[in-house]
């Protein structure tokens, strides 16, 4: 079984990496990818943690992109984790998290809803704060019930106190990946309203290697549907659960979303070209 796009507390994770690569022991994977949020903080425990464990760790991170003032999350694979653009690259990505929360937290205050925003950026230590800390404080403070009722009324696309992130486009994220010796890889590109994004982002200059066609939140007709793309596209494959811990209200992919063994072999080709 092959797993990866998985996230520690490291950004949005509830698990710390040695706990993460424990449930993916248990769950019968033997290839795993930590995709944290514009951080890389994470890999290096899940990757000792999953050597002990004989289970191959993929280094990875899912990068927010910007197209349209929407965000679009970019998977990358097999980069040097020491490269330093990429390093400065998230750097300026994590200052923007901070910048957004910021942002979303005086929006909220306006609307009669103030949280302690120090809490947030000191929650359980994340590298990379976002929206699912400003969440939980919203429940904390009991003006919504859930994590959900908070997307939905506050910090989702249409929410009353969302603030877009600033930063690159797909193409530049794809191209800063690919600088570090990596493979991109549009994350979940089912849940995109509008396939027609996907579809102009697959094709033009810039073009990510892969799309994640098999994701927890893919029904069996999306997939289909992505794989198709894919095909058509004539670009790779990949897949991962997208698993963040027992979060109330969130499905759990983990054990149960597989990336094939011959696309995964596919894709680790590109990474290794002879
Ligand atoms: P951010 O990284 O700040 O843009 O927040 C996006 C993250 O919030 C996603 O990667 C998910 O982990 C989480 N998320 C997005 N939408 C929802 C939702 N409706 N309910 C709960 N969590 C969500
Ligand atoms: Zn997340
Ligand atoms: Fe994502
Ligand atoms: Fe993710």
């Amino acid at each position: 079984m092959i797993d990866l796009h998985l996230h520690t507390n490291a950004s949005d994770g509830l698990l710390a990496p040695e706990a993460l690569v424990a449930r993916v022991a248990e769950a019968g994977i033997t290839v795993m990818a930590v995709t944290d949020h514009d951080t890389v903080a994470g890999i290096d425990r899940a990757e000792a943690a999953a050597a002990a464990r004989g289970i191959r760790l993929i280094p990875g991170i899912e990068i927010t992109a910007v197209e349209d003032g929407r965000d679009v999350h970019v998977l990358g694979y097999f980069f040097d984790r020491a490269h330093r653009p990429l390093a400065d690259f998230l750097d300026a990505q994590r200052a923007d998290r901070r910048r957004r929360v910021r942002e979303m937290t005086a929006r909220l205050a306006a609307l009669g809803m103030p949280i302690d925003l120090e809490a947030v950026l000191a929650r359980q230590g994340a590298h990379a704060v976002g929206r699912p800390a400003i969440a939980d404080a919203l429940v904390r403070a009991g003006y919504v019930a859930t994590r959900t009722e908070a997307f939905d009324r506050f910090l989702g696309n249409d929410g009353a106190a969302f603030v877009p992130r600033q930063g690159a486009a797909v193409a530049a994220v794809v191209g800063v990946i690919r600088e570090a010796g990596g493979l991109a890889s549009i994350a979940h590109p089912g849940l995109h309203r509008d396939l027609a994004l996907i579809e102009r982002l697959v094709d033009g200059d810039g073009a990510p290697d892969a799309i994640e066609v098999f994701h927890t939140d893919h029904d069996a007709a999306a997939t289909a549907r992505l794989l198709d793309l894919a095909e058509r596209a004539g670009i790779l494959v990949t897949g991962g659960s997208d698993f963040h811990g027992d979060a109330a209200g969130r499905p759990v992919g983990l054990g149960r979303i597989n990336l094939p063994a011959d696309r995964f072999e596919r894709f680790a080709a590109k990474a290794r070209p002879s």
